[in-house]
């Protein structure tokens, strides 16, 4: 399977991207879905996610307050640690099963943090959704109603675009109007089907 990585910050345009991709017949697989999935009630990673951090993260109902969890490894490295050694190894496992069974001429991993994993995705290709701060902190206020101060401090937590960009071999820049950013993955699906077809 020839797999291709899609990574870039915060409010980038990820899953905008991903939707382009996916309306060109491509399978997306992508890693915030499958976090949310493995922390559903009685999976193996609720269960050590409650094991470290107690029930204080439950909601009523007893599934994970997300919203809760996040906002607590915010400010502290060290549950954000843990709570990533949980998750990314189980991540990693399902991107790669559910890839390999992919029918599409390629499949695209959606991976928010590539930079910051040091797993080996066995990925073809690396694609970086690239926009400008300024852009991504609007964005982000937008569609979360954050306020400006706090879209910079989440924008201040991530890896850095020359991070990013040193690990991309493709980068889409989505700093224009969306049929620019279409434009751009049509352009680079060609590309893919021609190199996966010579895989
Ligand atoms: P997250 O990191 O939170 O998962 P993301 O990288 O998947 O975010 P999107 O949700 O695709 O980012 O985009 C962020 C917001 O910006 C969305 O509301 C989306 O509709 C908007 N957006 C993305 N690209 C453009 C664009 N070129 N023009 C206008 N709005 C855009």
């Amino acid at each position: 399977m020839f797999r291709i990585g899609l990574t870039g910050g915060i409010a980038s345009g990820k899953t905008t991207v991903c939707q382009f991709f996916s309306e060109l017949g491509i399978d997306i697989f992508d890693a915030d879905d499958i976090a949310r999935e493995l922390v559903n009630v009685g999976t193996p990673c609720y269960q050590q996610i409650l094991g470290h951090f107690g029930t204080d993260f439950l909601l009523a109902d007893r599934t994970l307050n997300r919203q809760q969890l996040r906002t607590h490894i915010f400010s502290n490295v060290q549950a954000k640690a843990t709570l990533e050694n949980i998750l990314h190894p189980a991540i990693h496992t399902v991107l790669i099963s559910r890839s390999a069974e992919s029918l599409s001429p390629y499949c695209i991993l959606a991976i928010p943090l590539l930079v910051e994993s040091q797993q080996s995705y066995q990925l073809n290709r690396i694609i970086l959704v690239d926009t400008p701060e300024t852009l991504q902190q609007q964005r982000l206020c937008k569609r979360d109603s954050l306020s400006l101060e706090m879209a910079h401090t989440i924008l201040s937590q991530q890896s850095s675009r020359v991070d990013r960009l040193a690990i991309a071999d493709d980068v889409i820049r989505n700093d224009t109007e969306l049929a620019h950013l279409k434009e751009q993955v049509f352009h680079l699906h060609q590309r893919y089907l021609q190199l996966a077809k010579q895989d």
